[in-house]
């Protein structure tokens, strides 16, 4: 399949949602003064379509294979790679003092939308090196960041996140993996990880691996982890490459999807322990680690988003094709393309609708990132962090949801056609359908969000946003153009329906916990929904100013159409949402009979 990267809707979406040249204007975006960013875009989009979408077939046909204790990536993801670290893609959102461009998160996150539609099994590599690169930044002594950091930066080497293991997933308190001080002030590693996503690879001459691992004589539970740095090869004191760690990948995962990434067992500790090196302090391990993890739920939230655009694209491009009966009103005797046949049209914007409406929750929650780092003052950067810390959990879940639920419409839209391999619409769901799954599961996002996000600063932080969303509501009111349709009743319906469920939760959360656990992913949703529903109207309104001001872009009046679909269509699902939060949690702890055989 081709992938056309949608710059343009991208480019749109940074500025009428993200408010990228506000970002610009408040000096908190150096290096786009100049208005550089459509280039940035334009040249991400040719190498994610000259260089990565050739991949994406052999790789799923290929995948990365296991032989005599190493990991061989697939036919032309070496070629792959070396060119994307030679062209300077690996650096883009690495810190400028070790070498990186160190461009915001919001054009970050756009590329990043770009590689893994064309490749999310190559992609994931480098997404899980920048979480690296910023952990080690924001943590690692100077000394491990002047040894490690510039060469996660260019692409030298690749980074690692290595979490799981066989007992604990979701739940890090059980972790085993074992740490012991040397005395040197490094500390020997021994025990098992597995689903080490690049754990093993023929990509770069070393890996870096960020290991959660428990001291002793820690404290139990998750307040007793500490984060090491374990690199394949030790490194000398010149920085060139000595002798091997006491680390080995032992299998790598048959999966569902995203074949030509490698998911590692590895094994530390086999001889004795392998030499690793403390990152932040002992026991704080966890909180390092978060650093890394909301690096790359929202990068992971952009492969939702970059699977559904590739899905939608390819649907429309059959549903163009492919002819089947006699659409209404449809004139001569051929038979119509299916494109023509209103229940078609209904998947495809569905698709279009849900796909634009992740993006922009994934840009939001992007440009909240970058002012909580960026921004002049304290009070500033903590209310953008507040935000950013809301909306991190419902673009990780509500993007890669909608992922999985773009890319099986798009095998319906191909009829039997999307069930054959030959197409691609099925390898499409096939990688989609980890992304909810891993960086902590959807129904973790909506725990964490519901249970420690929402009473940020008492709940105003979340109130806040929702008055956000209100002011869009009123804006629409004003406008006097039939093409909204019913979009203003519908986002204000939507909004309010958010305001009884946050202040329903915000209720419950102390006094009847397993109610607000029950309604949480529910909760998500209508989150995801009416923000994305916000998010599109804003675009429609920019559309329409545009308009107004003599702009004849035909693509403004498609704007203003595809927001008031997902307005009649989609956010028309706020109330049954706020019934199932607010209603439906006595059944579900009622009928856990229901379970019971
Ligand atoms: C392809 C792939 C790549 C991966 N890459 C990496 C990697 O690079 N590094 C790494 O460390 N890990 C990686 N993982 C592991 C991944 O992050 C975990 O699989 C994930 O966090 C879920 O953990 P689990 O599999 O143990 O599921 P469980 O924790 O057993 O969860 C099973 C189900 O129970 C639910 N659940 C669990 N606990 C609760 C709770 N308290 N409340 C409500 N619901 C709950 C979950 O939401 C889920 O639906 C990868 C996994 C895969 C498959």
């Amino acid at each position: 399949m081709t992938y056309n990267a949608p710059v343009a809707d991208m480019l749109f979406a940074l500025r009428h949602v993200a408010g990228l040249d506000r970002l610009i204007a408040d000096g908190l975006a150096p290096g786009l003064e100049e208005d550089v960013t459509p280039a940035i875009l334009e040249e991400a989009a040719k190498f994610a379509a000259e260089r990565l979408a050739p991949l994406n077939r052999i790789g799923d046909q290929e995948g990365a294979t296991f032989k005599g204790g190493a990991v061989k990536t697939a036919p032309g993801f070496r070629e792959a790679y070396r060119d994307w670290a030679a062209a300077g893609w690996n650096a883009l959102p690495g810190p400028s003092e070790f070498g990186g461009q160190g461009l915001p998160t919001l054009v970050a996150t756009a590329c990043g939308e770009m590689w893994n539609s064309a490749c999310m099994a190559f992609s994931l590599g480098p997404l899980l090196t920048f979480g690296a690169m910023e952990a080690l930044h924001q943590h690692g002594s100077e000394k491990l960041k002047e040894t490690y950091l510039a060469k996660l930066v260019s692409g030298e080497w690749m980074g690692t996140m290595n979490l799981t293991e066989p007992q604990a997933g979701s739940d890090l308190s059980t972790l085993r993996t074992r740490a012991e001080r040397m005395g040197d002030g490094t500390y020997k590693i021994t025990g098992q990880k597995i689903f080490i996503t690049y754990g093993d690879h023929d990509l770069t001459e070393n890996i870096i691996h960020l290991v959660l691992a428990r001291l002793k004589d820690a404290p139990p539970g998750t307040r007793g982890i500490s984060l090491f740095l374990v690199p394949k090869f030790l490194v000398k004191a010149d920085g060139s490459i000595g002798e091997p760690n006491d680390v080995r990948c032992h299998s790598i995962e048959h999966k569902l999807g995203i074949h030509a990434s490698p998911t590692c067992t590895m094994v530390y500790g086999d001889k004795g322990g392998a030499t690793g090196f403390l990152i932040g302090e002992e026991n704080r391990g966890l909180a390092c680690m978060f650093t890394m993890m909301n690096n790359a739920r929202l990068n992971v939230g952009a492969q939702g988003v970059a699977i559904a655009e590739c899905a939608t694209q390819q649907a429309l491009a059959h549903a163009r094709e492919r002819r089947q009966g006699r659409a209404p009103g449809a004139k001569g005797e051929q038979m119509s393309p299916i494109v023509e046949q209103p229940d078609v049209q209904r998947m495809l914007l569905t698709m279009r609708g849900l796909t634009q409406a992740a993006r922009a929750l994934c840009y939001l929650t992007a440009e909240a990132i970058d002012r909580a780092q960026r921004s002049g003052t304290p009070e500033a950067r903590l209310a953008a962090f507040e935000r950013a810390s809301i909306l991190t959990p419902i673009a990780k879940a509500f993007s890669t949801d909608i992922g999985v639920e773009v890319a099986s419409l798009g095998v319906q839209v191909h009829g039997g056609m999307g069930f054959i391999e030959e197409t691609g619409a099925a390898q499409h769901l096939r990688d989609a359908r980890i992304a909810p799954i891993y960086e902590g599961t959807n129904g973790i996002q909506a725990i964490d969000l519901v249970t420690r996000k929402l009473p940020l600063s008492e709940g105003q932080a979340v109130l806040s946003l929702i008055a956000g969303m209100r002011s869009t509501a009123q804006k629409l009111v004003g406008i006097n153009n039939p093409a909204f349709g019913q979009m203003a009743a519908r986002l204000r319906e939507a909004v309010e329906a958010l305001d009884r469920a946050t202040q329903y939760m915000l209720g419950v959360l102390n006094h009847a916990p397993r109610d607000a656990l029950a309604g949480a992913t529910p909760y998500l949703r209508l989150f995801g929904v009416t923000q994305g529903t916000a998010a599109l109207a804003e675009m429609a309104l920019a559309a329409q100013a545009q308009s107004v001001k003599g702009d004849a872009d035909p693509a403004l009046a498609g704007r203003i159409g595809l927001a008031r679909f997902f307005a009649e269509n989609i956010t028309t699902g706020a109330s049954g949402l706020e019934t199932t939060i607010t209603a439906g949690a006595a059944s579900v702890h009622d009928n856990a009979l229901a379970l019971a055989s």
